[in-house]
């Protein structure tokens, strides 16, 4: 395969070698089923325990509040039909403009089924008014469930204050973390947060794992039924997967005090604003992930600019992973106020710690070169296609 700069790390990482040392074997002699009782199934089963660990130790919470799943969109799932469980009554759901596609598919799907949803606006850095989201909730509000992280900007929500408004109010609060989670510090022991999802493979794991924190004092409705993980999602453990999201944890736990990360966005960030007239940071700057930059390219179409990058081997995108494909300018951006023309015009970049100094240094003057050149070739003036306002 030809060599590639990959900067969408929040689409998916690569799979840290450390992690697939432990997957190997698990995959070729550890085939045991963690469920039975000769040493092969307990063997498998000292594994999955061990990950829960691993997992349990980078959330900052307790190892029988961890169950496995299939990927962060099962977990978001289970979460929010769990709290929707607990009161049938309660027929009001609080989330934002701004979540990922798991979210708000679910969601639709619940508004078709008769609950009411207030889908709270973000302003123009793509934050929440925590007034207005208090206001929000009423007796029959049944849980509130936002992002911790936002996947396209990486602007964070003050997840520990809504939290308080959450409790204040006598309600249930999910966090979609997947985003967060491996990035920044968690202690949900102590955060008041009721559910968190979160995934392996926006962590150097592989795909198809995923883990939602459940708070012990919150009720728990299964959405799959089954005798494993305490009977609270049925289906035999993906085991090597597991092990490999629980290896995952324990290495992110070692770099999530690093600044490297967040060294290079700047130094990426900083080139372009300094270099490309009419380059414009998307979101707050300050509450923000470290590693993901999401830039705006004045008279540029983000679909015209990925197929360039993709020339030089540059790998970013542009709205989320999930919608590229789709010509409709980014839901997040739009929420946030911006016109279809800007937020067409805006690309993600996303970065890992396999990314080097001298990566991102040659992929901010490739990026440079590639918006001169669609410049170039539609100066201002000449007709902006319009997809579907
Ligand atoms: N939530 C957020 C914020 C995400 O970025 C993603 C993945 O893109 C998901 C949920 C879904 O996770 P998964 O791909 O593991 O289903």
């Amino acid at each position: 395969m030809r060599s590639v700069t990959y900067l969408d790390n929040n689409a998916t990482t690569e799979i840290a070698p450390e992690v697939l040392d432990v997957m190997w074997p698990l995959l070729r002699d550890g085939y045991g089923n963690p469920s039975s009782s000769y040493a092969l199934g307990r063997q498998a089963a000292a594994a999955l325990e061990s990950a829960r660990g691993q997992v349990a130790a980078l959330a900052g919470c307790r190892e029988d509040e961890i169950l496995f799943t299939s990927c962060g969109t099962e977990s978001i799932n289970t979460a929010i039909q769990s709290a929707l469980a607990v009161d049938p009554d309660k027929k009001h759901i609080v989330t934002t403009a701004v979540e990922h596609s798991a979210t708000i598919k679910l969601c639709e799907h619940l508004a078709r089924r008769g609950y009411e949803i207030t889908w709270l606006p973000v302003d123009g850095a793509g934050l929440l008014d925590l007034e207005r989201l208090e206001a929000a909730i009423r007796p029959d509000t049944a849980l509130v469930t936002l992002l911790w992280a936002n996947n396209e900007t990486g602007v964070l929500f003050p997840v520990h204050e809504i939290a308080e408004i959450a409790h204040k109010k006598k309600t249930f609060l999910h966090v979609d973390g997947v985003q967060a989670f491996g990035k920044l510090p968690l202690s949900l022991n102590d955060s008041g947060i009721h559910y968190l999802s979160m995934s392996g493979h926006k962590i150097h794991a592989p795909k198809g794992v995923g883990g939602l924190y459940v708070n012990r004092r919150a009720k728990f409705t299964p959405l799959l039924r089954g005798s494993q993980e305490n009977a609270r999602r049925g289906g035999t453990q993906n085991l090597a997967s597991i092990a490999g999201f629980g290896k995952a944890a324990e290495l992110a736990a070692d770099h999530i005090g690093s600044r490297q990360v967040l060294d290079w966005r700047n130094a990426f960030e900083d080139h372009l604003l300094a270099t490309v007239p009419g380059c414009e940071v998307n979101g707050d700057r300050t509450h923000r992930l470290p590693n993901t930059s999401n830039l705006t390219f004045e008279g540029v179409e983000s679909e015209a600019a990925l197929i360039l990058l993709d020339e030089e081997g540059i790998c970013c995108s542009a709205g989320s992973a999930c919608t590229s494909g789709s010509i409709h300018p980014s839901h997040v951006l739009k929420a946030m106020g911006f016109s279809n023309e800007r937020a067409r015009g805006s690309l993600r970049f996303s970065f890992g710690r396999y990314n080097s100094a001298g990566d991102l240094a040659r992929a901010s003057e490739v990026v440079a070169a590639v918006v001169e050149k669609l410049r170039r070739l539609s100066p201002p003036g000449s007709p902006v296609l319009e997809h579907g306002k």
